[in-house]
């Protein structure tokens, strides 16, 4: 399979290859990826977990998110970098933490979602789309290519 893009952590011991383009990039506001993230959100970009091979070892930590999914997010085992993150309800989808691509110019914000929960000081592209909360987004929204 081609590759497509790649990424990692900050040590490198984990690195990974995506062999399909990005369905879409997703800024999330929420208070799970404020506390996770660096700044008042986090971005995520979405591809099929068929297309993603990882190596190097990770550390799982799940917790249930807002509307009651489990979500399973991956960080590096030495570095604690963010790699990516499953969840419940978006079965054959993998989030990458689009902060963790080597190139992350190649992705394409195309949302703003829980802003219900964005911090005043963390501006936006009003451009956007923008969410109150997931539960306002259609699925087709998330599996749009464009
Ligand atoms: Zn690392
Ligand atoms: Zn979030």
């Amino acid at each position: 399979m081609p590759t497509v893009f790649v990424g990692g952590c900050l040590c490198e011991a984990v690195r990974y290859i995506s062999s399909a383009e990005p369905i879409t990039t997703v800024h999330c506001c929420c208070a799970d990826c404020r506390k996770i993230g660096g700044t008042g959100h986090a971005t995520h970009t979405v591809v099929p977990d068929t297309a993603f091979k990882l190596s190097g070892k990770v550390t799982k930590f799940s917790r249930t998110a807002d509307s009651g999914n489990q979500i399973h997010r991956y960080f590096c085992s030495k570095c604690g970098s963010a790699i990516y993150h499953t969840r419940e309800g978006l079965e054959g989808l993998l989030v990458i933490r689009t902060s963790s691509m080597d190139d992350p110019e190649i992705a394409e914000p195309k949302m703003v979602i829980f802003t219900s929960s964005a911090v005043s000081w963390d501006h936006m592209d009003r451009e956007l789309p923008a969410y109150e909360k997931m539960s306002n987004v259609r699925p087709g929204d998330v599996r749009d290519t464009d």
